[in-house]
């Protein structure tokens, strides 16, 4: 009896496996592109190794396009592009619809290949799928379109790559795996813009990220002053709790050409510094070794401030190396792997800082330095404002799913939280760029963004004293536990809560005399978030009050306007 049972239960787990399987990886449809409306473009066939009858060539000039107009069943799709280069890598741009996503073909031997450009949501009846131009130069073999669900993320393992690493910098690590696949934390580049989204917003970003640029020594020497640069940053922290995010544009330790356009504080871009990485690290003994040793010794002396204040740091050192416009990533991927360990183990063993989860911020495989080296994979990704980001999402998964937390490190453009939920894009946090990036976000966008229940803030970060990894805190049960959306709101008010404390709560709105208007009462304990839609669209114009009680207890009161 129970043998049959298991057998119909295999039978039926199969099949169920099988229906899953298909309706996943079912190829829906490969749009050629001779096929499509050919904007300035012509098709050729003179590279063999297409699909259908050729492929399309000529992105020249910027009006260059081809454009697909087709129906479809509305839902969530892979694109993916087919493709070949006639040269080195190339940057695309596609139009799905309104939204612009741009990326990367990678190069390869003139051969035709494939590369995934993300998940979409494509509507019922006709969409549109433009290739534009991007950086040109690209053939264009087809586009195939799958059904598709998000992602599953996988959890990463919970140890980190120093094995002395110290206990507040597990915890930090233990809560960014906690929160990795349902919430994205919030983070802002330099002190002044964090104060900004503050002011913009009412929250703060939790995450405040900096950068040691100008205790680089060979800026010093040109008269850089960072003085008291890291002691802000670490009152900030202190004051408020956030999590503290540093980066290091390393002006090159020495070769600055500080000339016109490649002054001496421009010395971390490749084209402004002579400096030889491959020359330096080939003799331990040459004078630009030892200048190496030097700029890394006196980032160890801001990195141990931080250790001695017991707080972690979210450290991404040498970033975007593979895109080779900072001198660590001029001299190709071995000078580049062969530095990051230096300063890792440098850090590390003789300096003892044991405060640090190191971020490898890039993309690029072939200059992964490697697990022993590397905490998370962090993306740096400026790209249009519509663009759900869910291909560079996508690619990075392909390689670090289930084995490292991935998040969007430096961004030109915020993530939109419904974009989030729709594409499963959920980066462990995302970290906005200061000046014109940030203020260039208007404040109707970054207002949805700092209030949505998804996206963590300041405010509701736990106290990390008291907070235990893996065992809720009763404390940081409350504080994020509430939050009402839209505000103001017209028809229907959602209520997003948690309550672990006792079995029951209850919810009530009161208008500004105290008058109760709404009281729902519900006996369940809530260990998950619970929303519960509130229709309102018979209050009169106004301000209105609601409280979440448990046992009769008030742990919440928030205004809210009816228009
Ligand atoms: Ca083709």
């Amino acid at each position: 009896m129970m043998w049959s049972k298991r057998c119909v239960l295999i039978v039926v787990l199969g099949i169920i496996l099988l229906c899953e399987s298909q309706r996943i990886f079912a190829v829906v449809r490969i749009l050629e592109a001779e096929n499509a409306e050919l904007i300035g473009v012509y098709e050729n066939n003179s590279l063999s190794g297409y699909s259908g009858t050729g492929y399309v060539a000529g992105f020249d000039a910027d009006t260059d396009s081809l454009k697909y107009r087709f129906t479809i069943e509305g839902g969530l799709y892979k694109i993916t592009i087919g493709y070949a280069l006639p040269s080195g890598e190339k940057g695309y741009q596609l139009i799905v619809n309104n939204i612009i996503s741009e990326g990367m073909l990678p190069a390869g031997n003139q051969n035709f290949m494939e590369i995934s450009a993300g998940k979409f949501l494509l509507s019922s009846g006709y969409n549109t799928i433009t290739l534009a131009k991007g950086w040109g130069w690209y053939y264009i073999d087809y586009i195939k379109i799958e059904e598709a669900v998000p992602l599953n993320l996988i959890t990463p393992p919970s140890t980190l790559s120093d094995e002395s690493t110290t206990d507040y910098t597990c915890k930090l690590f233990g809560y960014l795996r906690e929160q990795y696949g349902s919430k994205v934390i919030s983070g802002q580049q330099d002190l002044a813009e964090v104060n900004y989204v503050k002011q913009a917003t009412g929250f703060s970003p939790a995450i405040g990220a900096f950068d040691l640029i100008d205790y680089s020594p060979s800026r010093i020497e040109y008269g850089a002053n960072p003085e008291g640069d890291a002691e802000s940053w670490i009152e900030w922290q202190t004051t408020g709790g956030g999590i503290v995010s540093l980066c290091w544009h390393w002006n090159a330790p020495t070769d600055l050409i500080n000339e016109t356009d490649k002054e001496w504080w421009r010395g971390f871009y490749t084209y402004a510094t002579t400096f030889n990485l491959t020359q330096a690290l080939s003799d331990t003994e040459s004078e630009n070794y030892q200048l190496l040793l030097r700029d890394i010794d006196s980032i160890a002396v801001q990195l141990k401030k931080f250790q001695d204040a017991e707080i972690p740091v979210l450290w991404r050192p040498l970033h975007e190396a593979s895109g080779g416009w900072f001198w660590w990533g001029a001299y190709g991927a071995a000078s580049f792997k062969t530095l990051w360990q230096l300063v890792y183990t440098r850090l590390t063993d003789l300096h003892q800082l044991h405060n640090l989860i190191w971020v490898y911020t890039s993309g690029d495989a072939d200059w992964y330095p490697g697990d022993d080296y590397v905490d998370i994979i962090g993306l740096d990704i400026y790209t249009n404002a519509t663009s759900p980001m869910s291909g560079e999402w996508e690619n990075i998964q392909l390689q670090f799913n289930g084995k490292r937390l991935v998040a969007l490190s430096e961004s030109g453009t915020i993530p939109i939280p419904e974009n989030i939920r729709s594409y499963g894009t959920y980066w462990s946090w995302f970290s906005i760029w200061s000046g014109e990036f940030i203020h260039g976000i208007s404040s109707t966008v970054l207002n949805t963004v700092y209030s949505d229940f998804d996206i963590i803030t300041l405010e509701e970060l736990p106290d990390w004293e008291t907070y235990v990894v893996g065992i809720s805190n009763p404390g940081y049960d409350l504080k994020p536990g509430f939050c009402i959306f839209p505000n103001p709101a017209s028809k229907t008010l959602y209520v997003r809560f948690q309550n672990k404390i006792n079995p029951g709560y209850a919810l009530k709105i009161f208008d500004i005399y105290g008058n109760t208007l709404v009281n729902i009462y519900d006996h369940t304990i809530l260990n998950m978030y619970s929303t519960r839609e509130i229709n309102i669209e018979n209050f009169k114009e106004g301000i209105y009050f609601i409280s979440l009680f448990s046992n009769d207890q008030l742990l919440f009161t928030q205004k809210f306007i009816k228009k």
